[in-house]
């Protein structure tokens, strides 16, 4: 399928300062843009200005959130290249989101053509200084104008790209978690393997109550049990028990399968660390704490790369990791993988896809 391309006639002032930039707030001067309608399928792939999206008042996405999204990042290098990091791993995991809430499948290496062409025409737009990127957003929605449940047969698939800042400006910093024990975010046979719109809107309660307290997020449980660990806020999450690396296992389905986290078990097993995917249980993790085999925790995901974390809260049980400080597997994997995807050390994984 060919990629219809109109310029903007009125291109907007890039921003000045990199070092102000936050997170999703400022967008690109272009889009992508897809159709789908049964019986032709994906149709009219095109990079249009930035700008609103009509729809009817009834479009399906509104009523009963059938929808999922993705997001990954173009980084530029030294050298001043752009290029992707692992890009076709997302556009197959979009699939995976897209088979589960009955969203068409998508052809995954047109769309990584999609996302080169559209970094390529606002290319401009990818942020010089190191730890600074190009968040880039592919999602689709239903829009049948119709309030009956059902799958859609009338959807967009969009891409959108926002430059965004380093997410640490004074190194890795250690954050609070606590264990939530009343709300859950996923369960088996539900959606937490997705990336479902809709996960993160039932998520949000549990991050203000964490918020409330003096916590940065929430470290969940899984949902049947109560006492699996799963994720930590929309990262996955890493362990170091008594030198040992444990995560919890993509089994339940109700964990969602990180790029980063592949990553991070690709890089570590590379350097000859112990990686264990396995049910990790709370008790474990103080009994270990107790015991002082709990070296560290971190989650991963794509916007933080690695986020260490300083403080766990179970109940009334306060756990303080390595003194509030990053931790020796924390720092080695954020330091290669940040170095792969900048460019600044070599990517013996072929992970790396440059724009051109
Ligand atoms: C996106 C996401 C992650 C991290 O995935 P990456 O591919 O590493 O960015 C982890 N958990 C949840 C719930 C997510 O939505």
């Amino acid at each position: 399928m060919e990629i219809k391309i109109t310029r903007t006639t009125s291109p907007k002032a890039k921003p000045a300062d990199e070092s102000k930039l936050s997170f999703g707030k400022i967008f690109t001067d272009h889009m992508f843009l897809m159709n789908y309608d049964e019986g032709q399928g994906w149709h009219d792939a095109r990079i249009v200005p930035y700008g609103p999206i009509p729809m009817d008042p009834s479009a399906m996405c509104l009523h009963y959130g059938q929808a999922d999204f993705e997001g990954l990042k173009a980084y530029r290098t030294a050298e001043g290249k752009v290029q992707l990091f692992r890009p076709g791993e997302n556009m197959s995991r979009m699939n995976v989101s897209n088979d589960r809430l009955c969203i068409p499948q998508i052809d995954e290496k047109f769309c990584v053509e999609a996302i080169k062409t559209l970094v390529k025409v606002d290319e401009e737009w990818v942020p010089h200084s190191y730890g600074t990127s190009l968040y880039i957003r592919p999602y689709i929605f239903a829009v049948d104008p119709m309030l009956g449940v059902h799958p859609a047969k009338h959807l967009i698939f969009a891409i959108i790209c926002s430059p965004v800042g380093a997410y640490y400006e004074a190194g890795l910093a250690p954050v609070k978690i606590y264990v939530e024990q009343n709300y859950v975010r996923a369960v088996t046979g539900g959606t937490g393997f997705t990336k479902a719109a809709a996960n993160y809107a039932i998520s949000l309660k549990a991050q203000d109550e964490a918020a409330k307290q003096g916590y940065e997020q929430v470290l969940w449980l899984d949902g049947v049990h109560r006492k699996y660990i799963e994720e930590v806020g929309a990262m996955n999450v890493m362990f170091v028990i008594d030198g040992e690396i444990v995560t919890p296992s993509l089994d339940r389905k109700s964990i969602l399968s990180g790029i980063t986290r592949k990553s991070c078990i690709e890089v570590l097993r590379s350097k000859g660390f112990k990686v264990t995917e396995r049910d990790i249980e709370i008790d474990e993790l103080i009994k270990a704490y107790d015991e002082g085999k709990f070296d560290e925790a971190f989650g991963t995901g794509t916007a933080a790369v690695i986020s260490p974390i300083g403080e766990l809260k179970y109940g009334d049980k306060i756990m303080t990791l390595n003194g509030g400080e990053i931790g020796k597997v924390s720092q080695l994997l954020y330091d290669t993988l940040t170095g792969i995807q900048w460019g600044r050390t070599e990517d013996p994984f072929g992970w790396v896809v440059p724009v051109e």
